[in-house]
């Protein structure tokens, strides 16, 4: 054992330093398989005391720190490529889960996963407004690191607007700590929202206080076939503004259900095939599926349509959109890109795309799907040339920034994406992102190579 693995057990345990790399391998690679780092060892703390004192001695070797989650992140961020120095902090011991008071609130150990947050609200009668389909692993700390969103912010908006306080070790070894008091504040800077989105590179959260929302007893759900991206959005505007307790409406085409048939080995959801699909969920205190299914009876551009509000039946329709990361996954190593579009103007920026792909790498596959209400499309690449994934990226991402997109809509930058920052973010604003690193990080310690090139 080197010194630091030493100095690192005596703070945790022996058993929560791991230095041999076949134990640690499944630290060490992404959920997608293109992401593949090496390390000096993993550590594991099980409190904010160990946190703090495992980035001291980090801090102290001047070794780097890769904080992770649940490793399901899809950029690249939580894994350390070309850092054989760093130490993965691994947070998923962290799971401590405070009441629910009485305002919903509830104060969470960063490694707790969705599904326990979500449980425990159960419990009380509360819900948590943050939802996607790794939530079994997908802990709140990643999620408020990537500033996730998910399939339920066009109702309570993405991950940052779910934290009203955060506990945060940062590179120095100070901890912030602000979980308690008071819903409402207004004093001095918002640490929580700086926190949110940044990736592991300013502090390492070891609590967040999250807000949560109303439990809806009542759900429907509606898959839609339609003709396309266009006639999707026509038809979510009409019930946008026709329906009350709109929760979800994604999006998914011909090819990736496909995938998803393949993988799966669920029958086809309506007798033919058809070229897009809208998945609409409306949550309320009364079944929302009769107005649902009246509002869409009137929709000239659906096609076909099958409905569910019992809970088996919705989940088996829920299953079509949510199996498509696994299903895409199952069919090779995809090049991911998850990109934020204008609404006017989403069919054909969908063609712009797959049109720069063929372009730059002839045949592959271009699996598009994503969360409709905020033209939030997952671009996946299939069968492209390893020398042609940088050229891939390249061509999708000046595509969607030409249009008036974002190269990051909810996953955030990583090590897949910094090149590209700069068609998002105006010189001004990377200037001052770099401001406030090199502020709280002076040695560059926290995540190296994420958000900004090395
Ligand atoms: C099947 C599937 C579906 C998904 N669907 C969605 C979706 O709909 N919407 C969406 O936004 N994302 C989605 N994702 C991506 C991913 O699940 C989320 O980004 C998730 O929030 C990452 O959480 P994690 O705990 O796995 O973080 P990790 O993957 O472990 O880490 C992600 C980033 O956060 C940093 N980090 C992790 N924990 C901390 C911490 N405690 N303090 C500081 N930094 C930290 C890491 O360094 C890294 O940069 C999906 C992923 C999969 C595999």
């Amino acid at each position: 054992m080197t010194d630091l693995a030493k100095e690192l057990a005596a703070v945790v345990g022996p058993a929560h330093v791991l230095t041999d790399p076949a134990v640690a391998m499944s630290y060490l690679v992404d959920w997608t398989g293109r992401w593949r780092g090496t390390c000096r060892l993993v550590v594991r703390p099980g409190s904010t005391e160990q946190v703090t004192a495992v980035i001291a001695a980090c801090a102290a070797a001047g070794a780097p720190i890769v904080p992770q989650g649940g490793n399901t992140g899809l950029v690249g961020g939580g894994v350390p490529v070309d850092l054989p120095e760093a130490v993965l902090l691994s947070l998923r011991r962290l799971t401590d889960l405070g009441p629910v008071d009485r305002n919903g609130t509830v104060v969470a150990g960063a490694g707790s996963t969705l599904a326990s947050i979500q449980q425990h609200a159960h419990a009380a009668g509360w819900d948590l407004g943050l939802d996607f389909a790794s939530r079994d692993s997908a802990t709140v700390g990643g999620a408020v690191a990537t500033n996730a969103g998910g399939v339920r912010v066009l109702r309570y908006g993405d991950a940052r607007r779910q934290v009203l306080g955060v506990e945060a070790v940062l590179a120095s070894g100070a901890l912030v700590s602000h979980v308690d008091g008071p819903m409402k504040e207004s004093a001095g800077y918002d640490l929580g929202s700086l926190l949110a989105g940044s990736e592991g590179t300013l502090g390492v959260l070891t609590r967040v206080r999250v807000r949560l929302v109303p439990q809806l007893p009542a759900r429907a759900v509606a898959l839609l076939a339609v003709d396309g991206v266009a006639e999707a959005q026509a038809v979510l505007d009409s019930v946008q503004s026709e329906v009350d307790g709109l929760t979800a409406a994604e999006l998914f085409l011909r090819d990736g259900l496909s995938l998803v048939l393949a993988a799966t080995g669920a029958a086809p959801p309506f007798s033919r095939g058809w070229p897009a699909y809208l998945l609409l969920e409306c949550g309320g205190r009364v079944d929302p599926l009769e107005a649902l299914a009246s509002v869409l009876a009137d929709q000239a551009e659906v096609r076909d349509a099958a409905v569910a509000s019992d809970a088996t039946g919705r989940a088996a329709l829920w299953r079509y959109r949510e199996a498509h990361t696994e299903s895409i996954s199952a069919a090779g190593v995809p090049v991911k890109l998850d990109v934020g579009l204008p609404a006017a103007g989403l069919a054909d920026a969908e063609y712009a795309i797959r049109a720069a792909v063929d372009e730059v790498a002839p045949g592959a596959r271009v699996i598009i799907f994503g969360h409709l209400a905020e033209a939030n499309l997952h671009v996946n690449v299939l069968d492209a040339p390893s020398d042609r994934v940088d050229a891939v990226s390249d061509a999708v991402l000046r595509t969607v920034a030409e249009r008036g997109g974002s190269v990051s809509a909810e996953h955030g930058i990583g090590r897949a994406k910094p090149r590209w920052l700069g068609l998002t973010r105006s010189a001004a604003d990377i200037a001052a992102m770099r401001r406030i690193k090199s502020a709280l990080d002076p040695d560059g310690l926290l995540n190296p190579g994420v958000l900004f090139d090395r």
